[in-house]
């Protein structure tokens, strides 16, 4: 069994819906949740004209393997209606794994801490209140210490989800 933390966010329709109900399928894929983040609230990165996320991490159990986990993920976006296009287009559900135990794992497909998540603050202030003293095994900081250096973003808490 492994501990995952996962990070989810939405930017189109009934964003706190598709969060909840993307929570709710992510649980009938056989990864357990045991902690959720606050909800939080972003402007999208590197895009301009876009509408804001929602925001949030989880902790998870699993027995997936990390690239079982990936398609699993995937199937839970596909089910709530997310159509892959274009890169950085608004959607209705986008499921990261941020961290999967200490591992460091790269395949074509999956890249394990994911490759993004020490810039990011909408990533790194919601892991922070599940994972503060987790450690990021390639880059040998806590997350809180990443929280503390990340720029990228601006970023608001709103509350429990
Ligand atoms: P996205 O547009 O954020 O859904 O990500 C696009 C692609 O990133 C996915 O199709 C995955 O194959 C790939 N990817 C690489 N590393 C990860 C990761 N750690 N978590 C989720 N997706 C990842």
């Amino acid at each position: 069994m492994a501990e995952v933390f996962l990070s989810l966010g939405s930017n189109v329709g009934e964003r706190r819906d598709n969060i909840l109900a993307a929570l709710a399928f992510i649980d009938r894929k056989g990864v357990r949740l045991k902690a959720v983040s606050s909800l939080y609230e972003s402007a999208p990165v590197g895009v301009t004209g876009h509408p804001d996320f929602l925001n949030i991490c989880v902790a998870a159990e699993t027995v997936l393997e990390p690239e079982a986990l990936l398609n699993a993920l995937q199937d839970v976006e596909a089910e709530l209606g997310r159509e892959r296009t274009a890169e950085k287009t608004p959607r209705i559900i986008d499921i990261d794994i941020l961290l999967y135990g200490h591992i460091i794992f790269e395949s074509e497909r999956l890249v394990i801490p994911h490759r993004e998540m020490h810039k990011r603050r909408f990533v790194l202030e919601p892991l922070k209140e599940i994972a503060g003293d987790a450690a990021h095994p390639a880059l040998k900081k806590s997350v809180n210490e990443l929280a503390r250096e990340a720029v990228s973003g601006e970023i608001r808490k709103i509350g429990a989800v």
